[in-house]
């Protein structure tokens, strides 16, 4: 495990990213508080966390050992006094800025003046995140995917006063996390939502031009590119809605390349959002 300075970690938000941090963090030795204002979150984020270990358990990518040690570090709670006194807070309450704002305000009024805050945001600002508090060096972005336990990547954002400290620190946490990071300077979408982002949109185009079938042009990026997941088989797992909504983000910031493809428009329009809503490029209404 990477040496760090932090001992505990709070996660604020238990929803389907922060219960993934949870797990991680707790495995990774940190003493983990997970926040949210909802108990029935909580309580299924906590269950969500005990069926992932045992699953791990049970294919035995892990001992029953390191699962009641990570379960020993967590624990779950409405109060939000408590959860601003960690040495980090991970937060991952929903892609609204004004939401962050005020809960990153709230938690620099009640925090220890050396504890980091990190953000999960997909693509908003940190240095506005920051610009909220009173230690703009000590704000970082931290940006997981999903399934977090699954996933190897954390890009860390780094805004416009984030001192190097600071994204040390953030380093040696998500290593001690299991995970790899790549460090990113703040813009829209970072690297890799505004790079899968484009890859989408430029599969909609092609399909729209009658270029191939979509399972086709799924099989060629998969065959013959070594993608994992083909574009349509991944914009039906995230949802086309929030696809959309992040191809008009990044046409809105970096411009006329990003503009959303109007067949994926179409979709949108016509309720096929994905697996979520039973149809997306693909139909799932007769699977399980
Ligand atoms: P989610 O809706 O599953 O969870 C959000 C949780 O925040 C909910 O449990 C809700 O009860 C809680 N919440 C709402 N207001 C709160 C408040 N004021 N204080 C504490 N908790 C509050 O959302 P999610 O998919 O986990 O996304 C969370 C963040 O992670 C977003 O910024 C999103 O853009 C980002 N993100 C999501 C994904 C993904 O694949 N879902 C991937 C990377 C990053």
């Amino acid at each position: 495990m990477a040496e760090t300075k932090v001992r505990t970690i709070s996660v604020i938000g238990a929803g389907i990213m922060g219960s993934g941090i949870a797990h991680v963090s707790a495995a990774g030795g940190f003493r983990t508080l997970v926040y949210d204002i909802s108990a029935d979150v909580l309580n299924n984020g906590k269950q969500l966390i005990i069926a992932n270990l045992a699953k791990g358990v049970e294919l035995k990518k892990i001992a029953k050992e390191q699962m009641d040690s990570a379960l020993s570090n967590l624990t779950f709670s409405e109060n939000f006094e408590a959860a601003a006194q960690a040495d980090f807070t991970i937060e991952a309450i929903p892609e609204n800025m004004d939401l962050k704002l005020q809960t990153f305000a709230k938690l620099d009024r009640l925090a220890p003046p050396q504890a980091i805050f990190a953000s999960n945001t997909s693509a908003l600002s940190i240095t506005e995140m920051a610009a909220a508090t009173n230690r703009p060096s000590q704000m970082i972005g931290m940006h997981f995917f999903n399934p977090v336990h699954k996933m190897k990547l954390i890009e860390i954002i780094k805004g416009l006063e984030t001192n190097s400290q600071t994204l040390q620190t953030t380093e040696q946490v998500g290593q001690a996390m299991g995970k790899e990071t790549v460090e990113v300077r703040e813009s829209p979408g970072f690297v890799t939502s505004r790079i899968n982002a484009l890859i989408g949109n430029e599969a909609f185009y092609m399909l729209q031009e009658g270029i191939a079938r979509a399972e086709d042009i799924d099989r060629a990026l998969k065959l013959g590119l070594n993608h994992p997941m083909g574009p349509f088989e991944m914009v039906d797992l995230v949802g086309l809605d929030t696809r959309l909504s992040i191809l008009q983000f990044l046409h809105q910031t970096l411009g006329e390349k990003y503009r959303p493809c109007p067949l994926l428009i179409q979709y949108v329009k016509a309720g096929r959002l994905g697996r979520k809503s039973g149809k997306g490029v693909y139909d799932y209404s007769g699977k399980a």
